[in-house]
């Protein structure tokens, strides 16, 4: 059984993280879509949300499963007997931010490969940052995030 973790702070999920999914599902036995939390940091949708919203957005992928994590990457891979870290790549400040972290990961995990998938030509601006900042400022950006996301971030938005 080959598992692969796809992991993220996802806040909200993006067209761009589902096509890295569904095309890393394919890759492997099972992909294991993992939220990272942590505690000490201020998220614009809550846990609960984004878990829901991964949930009902990755439902019609057999081999996905939604969970979070705290803590260490790898020590979370270890724990779920996962072989592989995959990461999407936006182009070169996506590489200039994964390289020192997957090295790192390959030093203290050398059991555990990051693999990395070149995103979608017409989603490689797409990041969750400008999608909140479009949606905060009054924008339309439901091209850009599945429904269930669309529809979490309209929430946030109007709750302010
Ligand atoms: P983080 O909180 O670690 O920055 P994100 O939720 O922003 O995580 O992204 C998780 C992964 O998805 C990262 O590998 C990131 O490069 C990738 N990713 C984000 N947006 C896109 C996109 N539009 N196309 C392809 N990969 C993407």
């Amino acid at each position: 059984m080959k598992r692969a973790v796809y992991a993220g702070s996802f806040d909200p999920l993006t067209l761009g993280h589902l096509d890295i999914l569904r095309r890393g599902a394919g890759l492997f036995d099972e992909l294991v879509v993992a939220i990272g939390h942590n505690v000490r940091k201020q998220r614009f949708l809550s846990l609960e949300v984004r878990t829901e919203v991964l949930r009902a957005s990755v439902s019609m992928i057999p081999n996905t499963r939604v969970d979070t994590f705290e803590g260490l990457l790898v020590d979370y891979c270890r724990r779920i007997d996962a072989t592989v870290i995959l990461r999407g790549l936006r182009g070169s400040a996506d590489l200039e931010l994964e390289l020192p972290t997957g090295l790192a990961n390959r030093e203290m995990a050398p059991g555990i490969e990051t693999l990395f998938l070149l995103a979608e030509p017409r989603l490689a601006f797409v990041s969750s940052s400008l999608m909140k900042e479009i949606a905060v400022s009054g924008g339309d950006a439901s091209a850009w995030l599945p429904p269930a996301a669309w529809a979490a971030v309209q929430e946030r938005v109007k709750a302010g």
